[in-house]
């Protein structure tokens, strides 16, 4: 017999992100989320602080998001993508297309982050397989996070994903240290040395370069010089190795810009987008490339790229995320975010004084304080809880990444929240 209680049932059988099945944290149900609220089932309110993991960036329940995929079920939630087209596609198509950085014309529709991730790392590898050159493996940064699956997991941080875990399974990639030159702080030319090296010996080898351009995410919430970008765009170009952005979370105007690679002035010859492209509604990513790599891809001895998901180009998921570009086109996002940054530089920069933290890092529509010690999960989430906003850490990391269109006294409350966490030594291990 299963559990007959909801909570129970799902404390027993359904899985959570990164959880033990022995010794669950506790989760909080949830009824409805509207605006930058979510409501959970006994009644509380809570402000969104996370924007359920980067993607929700114009808040729940938007009524011109609902109408996109209203409207488009009752014509059709899906139809296979091979052989067969729709217009919610080609839209969505357009209107990525018209942002992007320059030099991305073709759109690969995949189902979610790290499948992006997986196509791109695809796509580098099938552009050299039709050449003289044999170039397999891929260059990333140490404290870098790009997905789940397995080719994703072979780029991020060997610390983070564990590669000890998966050896002689997973692929074995190159890595330079973790970027030391912040955003903002002076540009050491030095901090790009380990990538000249790495490009000199290795070039011949090398696919691409796979990165999250300025903000490691996942990896560690840090903010990294765009110069060192630049470097890599630079070295990309002398060697002939392709540059991967992975803009999964930075994407859609996050950092301040559209794009982060906007900081750098550069374009990738691939990039990755995911999350906030629907808006947080429904599970959709995208893959972007160059003619220049496409058409390589399809000169290369399989004639054509060999990826093809069912749910590719899902109609659905196409409707809400041309929607939701529609939404961003219109600029609000700009205004919004620059806002977002004032408040929380000047609601968490004075947090850098306090005891427990280590550093307060502030950049567009995130904001991070990170302390000396982890916090105790559990603990720290009840607390947050209590205090009626949603704030997710992880280890020493406590950060926001509101919706574009919380108020003022919606962040107020969220920086507060963080304000009186780290005045509690309990809440730390
Ligand atoms: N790349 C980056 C930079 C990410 O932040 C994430 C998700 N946290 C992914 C890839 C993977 O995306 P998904 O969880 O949708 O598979």
């Amino acid at each position: 017999m299963f559990p007959t209680k909801d909570s129970e049932f799902d404390r027993y059988h359904l899985w959570h992100p990164y959880t033990s099945m022995l010794n669950p944290l506790p989760c909080y149900p949830v009824a409805s989320a509207q605006g930058c609220c979510i409501t959970l089932e006994e009644g509380q309110e809570l402000v969104e602080g996370m924007s359920s993991w980067w993607a929700a960036i114009h808040g729940y329940n938007h009524p011109r998001l609902n109408r996109a995929m209203t409207d488009q079920i009752t014509k059709m939630s899906h139809v296979m993508f091979g052989g067969l087209t729709h217009r919610p596609a080609v839209e969505l198509g357009r209107e990525l297309l018209a942002i992007v950085p320059t030099g991305l014309t073709k759109v690969f529709l995949a189902d979610s982050g790290s499948v992006a991730v997986e196509v791109a790392m695809k796509m580098a590898v099938q552009y050299w397989s039709g050449t003289s050159q044999n170039k397999q493996k891929f260059l990333t940064l140490r404290g870098g996070y790009h997905g789940d699956t397995y080719a994703a997991m072979s780029v991020c941080d060997p610390e983070n994903s564990m590669h000890s875990l998966w050896q002689g399974y997973l692929p074995e990639h190159l890595f330079v240290p973790v970027p030391q030159c912040a955003f903002g702080q002076a540009w050491e030319e030095s901090e790009a040395d380990a990538l000249r090296a790495a490009f000199t010996e290795h070039h011949h080898t090398l696919a691409a370069v796979i990165l999250e351009p300025i903000v490691q995410g996942a990896g560690g919430m840090r903010f990294y010089h765009p110069q060192l970008l630049k470097r890599v765009r630079e070295l990309c170009d002398q060697y002939d190795v392709l540059l991967i952005a992975d803009e999964i979370a930075t994407g859609f105007g996050r950092t301040g810009k559209m794009f982060a690679c906007e900081h750098a002035h550069i374009s990738p010859d691939i990039l990755c987008v995911g999350k906030g492209l629907t808006g947080g509604t429904m599970t959709l990513a995208a893959t972007l490339t160059t003619d220049r790599v496409a058409e390589g891809i399809s000169r290369s001895p399989a004639g054509c790229f060999m990826h093809g998901p069912t749910f590719m180009g899902n109609p659905l998921a196409c409707a809400v995320a041309a929607e939701s570009l529609k939404i961003l086109a219109e600029g609000a996002w700009q205004q919004q975010v620059s806002s977002i940054e004032q408040q929380l530089n000047a609601g968490l920069g004075p947090l850098i004084h306090h005891r427990n933290v280590k550093d307060v890092r502030v950049l567009g529509a995130i904001g991070v304080v990170e302390c000396h010690r982890a916090v105790s999960m559990a603990e720290i989430q009840a607390f947050f809880v209590e205090a009626g906003v949603w704030i997710r850490p992880f280890g020493k990391l406590i950060y926001l990444m509101p919706p574009y269109l919380i108020t003022e006294q919606q962040l107020a409350q969220l920086v507060a929240a963080i304000a009186a966490a780290v005045e509690q030594d309990a809440l730390f291990r």
